[in-house]
């Protein structure tokens, strides 16, 4: 009964993950994951057997223990749900990250302290308790920085000191050693503390370097690290459940990490062992011509008139957008240019926003067709034929200098090329940079047109404008 229960429960985690990868399916395939879990959960607690095959007797204290975790849980996810706001869903991951990493280093750790009383541990168990306290411990501390970084606590250039790469790998060999030796001496306590120290050190030192564009490939890779801890921490209790959740976190967390490095022209390589942030080696050769400019400002209503007698406007959305919560406005002004026989499109940059798919949720909120929108690699040809580049609070995916500049932090990750567009609009605030604190040469170029304010307010601006030609 047991194993079938988990059967049913990792079918419906794989359920809810597959539906997950679409917009219209998403809300309902969190639920069946949720569900999932629900029934893993409730079977580990009322129908786990022990290794002699008996049920499992629990304990009064640890039935109170388990009941104040899972309620004081409850309310913090809860309350996170209400009160988090979507612009800040990054943070609260990585530090769900970070909690789910240090659980999973917990939970093998207490269960070795529980087999002192036995004889002998076999290594099946131990490499994995090890493994577990190795990967938990880099996930807390590491997602801790990455928590500090997306939240602005420290600045998100990247941390460079002299001799970082070789101290990494110091500490690299360091880790496995501790790992290895807690492995093959699983009942002393002092290579178990010196492993959670030395993991805990590397987790803060390797995500430090990472500067702040290249923040989307170490919070999936942070993430996947969180299910390889559960996994390992699966094999330590013998959990069929939490092998296969694990794994499945740990695999989805490692393609999302893929398809981030791709985004941001990054190879897994250069992420596992520290070297982001930095200009790709050769870069010095290429010809740098990032340059300043006149900065040109209108108005709304200027922008009504362009975009009157535009017939392909091509909209780039960014994190701005998902701070102004100007995706209804934006889809009632794309309304007006579509009456007005104007195509209009969306570009969408896979790290644009501050988390994967930001830009997509923010738009199926706001009902706009999915067809309407377009990846980078779809759209980057098309900005050449368009009237009008419309960037709404994007900055670093717009940055001609990732192309350009080799000094850049952001050379040579892959850009939208609205520079091409016979003009560009850019909505923001003020002249202050990205995500990635890298100034925009876009807007001196003699086709930029900036309309500084908010992005909400302006964009319904622009609709008045566009009512009222
Ligand atoms: P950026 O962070 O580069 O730029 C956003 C711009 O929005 C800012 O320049 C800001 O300018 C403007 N802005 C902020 N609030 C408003 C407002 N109310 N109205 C109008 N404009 C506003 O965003 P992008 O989307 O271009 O790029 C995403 C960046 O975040 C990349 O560097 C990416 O690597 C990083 N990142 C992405 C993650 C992901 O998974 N997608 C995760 C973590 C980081 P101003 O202040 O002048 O208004």
């Amino acid at each position: 009964m047991e194993n079938l229960l988990y059967l049913l429960s990792a079918c419906l985690l794989i359920i809810g993950l597959k539906m997950l990868g679409s917009p219209k399916t998403a809300v309902r395939g969190n639920a069946i994951g949720a569900v999932g879990m629900l029934i893993a959960a409730g079977v580990a607690l009322l129908l786990s057997r022990d290794a002699g095959g008996a049920p499992l007797e629990i304990s009064r204290e640890a039935l109170i223990a388990i009941g104040v975790g899972l309620a004081a849980g409850t309310l913090a996810g809860i309350i996170a749900s209400q009160k988090v706001q979507m612009t800040a869903m990054p943070q609260m991951v990585a530090l769900f990250n970070g909690l789910g990493g240090a659980a999973s280093a917990l939970v093998a750790t207490i269960d070795l302290f529980n087999k002192k009383a036995g004889s002998s541990v076999e290594l099946t168990l131990s490499v994995p308790a090890a493994l577990s306290v190795l990967i938990g411990g880099v996930t807390l501390t590491g997602s801790a920085i990455a928590f500090a970084k997306l939240q602005g606590l420290i600045g998100g250039r990247p941390l460079v000191y002299p001799l970082q790469k070789p101290l990494n790998l110091l500490l690299l060999l360091g880790a496995i050693a501790s790992c290895c030796w807690l492995a093959a001496e699983p009942l002393d306590s002092t290579p178990l503390y010196c492993l959670a120290g030395v993991a805990a050190i590397l987790g803060v030192l390797s995500v430090l370097p990472i500067g702040g564009a290249d923040m989307p490939v170490v919070i999936s890779l942070l993430n996947s690290y969180s299910g390889l801890a559960a996994s390992a921490a699966g094999f330590v209790l013998g959990n069929n459940i939490l092998i296969i959740a694990g794994s499945l976190v740990g695999a989805s967390g490692l393609i999302l990490t893929k398809i981030m490095c791709k985004a941001m022209n990054r190879s897994l390589a250069n992420v596992l062992f520290g070297a982001f942030g930095k200009a790709p080696e050769g870069a010095a050769e290429a010809p740098a011509t990032a340059s300043g400019g006149t900065v040109k400002s209108g108005s709304p209503d200027d922008a009504a008139m362009i975009l009157d007698s535009a017939s392909l406007v091509i909209i780039v959305p960014g994190y701005g957008m998902a701070v102004a919560q100007a995706q209804h406005a934006t889809r009632e002004m794309a309304d007006l240019l579509q009456k007005n026989s104007c195509e209009v499109k969306y570009a969408i940059h896979p790290v644009a926003g501050r988390m994967p798919g930001h830009m997509n949720v923010l738009l199926a909120e706001a009902d706009v067709p999915y067809d309407q929108l377009y990846d980078m690699d779809q759209i980057n040809s098309e900005f050449s034929q368009a009237d009008v580049a419309l960037v709404i609070g994007a900055n670093d995916v717009t940055n001609p200098a990732a192309k350009t500049d080799p000094s850049s932090p952001i050379y040579g990750m892959p850009i939208l090329d609205v520079e091409n567009a016979r003009t560009v609009m850019v909505l923001k605030r003020s002249m202050n940079p990205g995500f990635a604190g890298v100034d925009n040469e876009l807007y001196g170029r003699d086709n930029t047109m900036m309309i500084f304010g908010d992005a909400k307010e302006t964009v319904t601006r622009i609709v008045s404008g566009l009512k009222d030609l």
